[in-house]
């Protein structure tokens, strides 16, 4: 019967999405398309670069990507131009999984301020994301305000206060590694609206700050007083044991040179400073009332979680989150990820959205004799469209590992012109 299919996206539910259905044995032709060059989305762009282990799981993808019933088409956005209702005429059955990549809002006087970034656009920075490398974060500051209490905060904390050492082996980019060099960044500040308790740093992230090379991991003067002690009994999670055993204060003999301090119950009211940030004015959630707590910063992230776009033709919630039930959005239309279900949970939670795709598409899709991928070729000449097919994606691929140097796994393309005009060139 020959299925067609279209999966939007090709990060890890988008991956799990082609597993599933390529399992199952369903005579299909599986058609992943992409907004950026390169597959992979989350694993490229959001994991860490100093958690290649993580990121080994696009080992997994890699072999999803390379069975001859899949083909890939980088660098062609799913949206105004081709529409997914365009998509949704040539394929018997289409797949959202466009995952969420647009930071949520902190709603204070953030915007255009100097010197404030919203996590993605950090994150997305150092990681080599193409739309991101214009972003020049300004570290030649004291101090380092990250907002949030998940594993972002401590990533891009911890990206802060490593040392040149310890990036060199990643794929981290040249220009963030330069930055970093320069950087005179010696104390980052975590902050949480609420207690240590409440945080969803996981183990072994949290471990990770106690394990810095050049930094010393501390809580602020009078946290453990602040925790409700009948919370800290034995069935206490690993990950706030770790955290709250933190000490108070930086060891008076350590030779350290930078700290991360955790902070807890504060909330961002404003910005200090006209144009460019000097520092951030907290509420104190403990005591409201009282005097503002400002900490002086020349750089804010804040990390306070993650929204999507807005699709045309798709209904989605003010998160950008697609309205859907079980996974369907309509008769052949489906989404799976951080789009379907908000940004949380870890890569493999994915697996789940894309088995219960594929099973809706075995038992509810029948060929319709659609075109597919020779249509979507021939839509995308029209539309004077160049994508990045597979067999070009693994020349790019090769030739970033071929880059890489002293360790590092591969030195990334960084622009759509650098990837187009290689191709062209051999
Ligand atoms: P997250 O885990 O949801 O953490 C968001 C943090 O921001 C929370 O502490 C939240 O506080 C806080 N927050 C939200 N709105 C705020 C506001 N207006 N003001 C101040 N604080 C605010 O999100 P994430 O760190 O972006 O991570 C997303 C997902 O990716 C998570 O599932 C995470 O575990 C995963 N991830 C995993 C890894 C890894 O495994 N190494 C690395 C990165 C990300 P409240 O709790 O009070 O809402």
């Amino acid at each position: 019967m020959n299925l067609k299919i279209a999966i939007i996206g090709s990060g890890p539910s988008a991956f799990y999405t082609a597993q599933s259905l390529l399992k199952k044995n369903i005579d299909s032709e599986i058609d992943i398309i992409e907004k950026l060059f390169c597959p992979y989305g989350l694993i490229r762009y959001g994991v860490a670069p100093d958690h290649q282990n993580t990121k080994n799981v696009s080992r997994v993808f890699e072999r999803v990507l390379n069975n001859t019933n899949v083909e890939f088409f980088g660098g062609i956005e799913i949206n105004e131009s081709p529409t997914v209702d365009e998509i949704m005429e040539i394929y018997d059955a289409v797949v959202i999984a466009s995952g969420m990549a647009k930071d949520r809002k902190l709603n204070i006087n953030e915007e255009s301020k100097t010197g404030y970034f919203g996590a993605t656009q950090f994150v997305n920075w150092y990681n080599g994301h193409p739309e991101y490398q214009n972003l020049k974060p300004n570290l030649n500051t004291d101090s380092a305000i990250i907002i949030g209490n998940g594993n972002v905060a401590i990533d891009c904390a911890r990206i802060l206060v490593k040392t040149i050492n310890e990036l060199e082996d990643t794929d981290i980019t040249k220009t963030a590694i330069n930055s970093l060099k320069k950087s005179s960044i010696k104390n980052v500040y975590i902050i949480g609206r609420r207690g240590p308790l409440d945080a969803k740093f996981t183990t072994v992230e949290i471990r990770e700050m106690d394990e810095l090379s050049d930094c010393d991991s501390i809580l602020s003067k009078g946290t453990i007083d602040k925790i409700d002690k009948k919370l800290m009994g034995d069935g206490m999670a690993k990950q706030y044991r770790i955290l709250t055993s933190f000490n108070e204060e930086k060891p008076i003999d350590s030779i350290k040179s930078k700290t991360v301090k955790f902070k807890f119950h504060l909330s961002p009211k404003e910005f200090i400073g006209e144009e460019k940030i000097s520092g951030l004015k907290f509420i104190n959630n403990l005591n409201p009332d009282e005097e503002l707590e400002v900490i002086d910063a020349g750089i804010v992230i804040s990390a306070i979680g993650y929204q999507g776009d807005k699709l045309a033709g798709v209904i989605s919630d003010e998160l950008g989150k697609i309205i859907h039930k079980d996974n369907v959005i309509k008769d052949r239309l489906y989404t799976a990820g951080w789009i379907s279900r908000g940004p949380s949970g870890v890569i493999g939670t994915n697996k789940h959205d894309g088995s219960k795709v594929a099973n809706h598409i075995e038992n509810n899709v029948i060929s319709k004799n659609s075109p597919g991928r020779i249509a979507l070729k021939s839509l995308l000449k029209l539309k004077n469209k160049r994508y990045v097919s597979k067999e070009e994606w693994i020349k790019l691929d090769q030739e970033e590992i071929k880059r890489g140097s002293k360790g590092s796994p591969r030195l990334k393309f960084t622009s759509h012109s650098e990837v187009f005009n290689f191709l062209d060139s051999i």
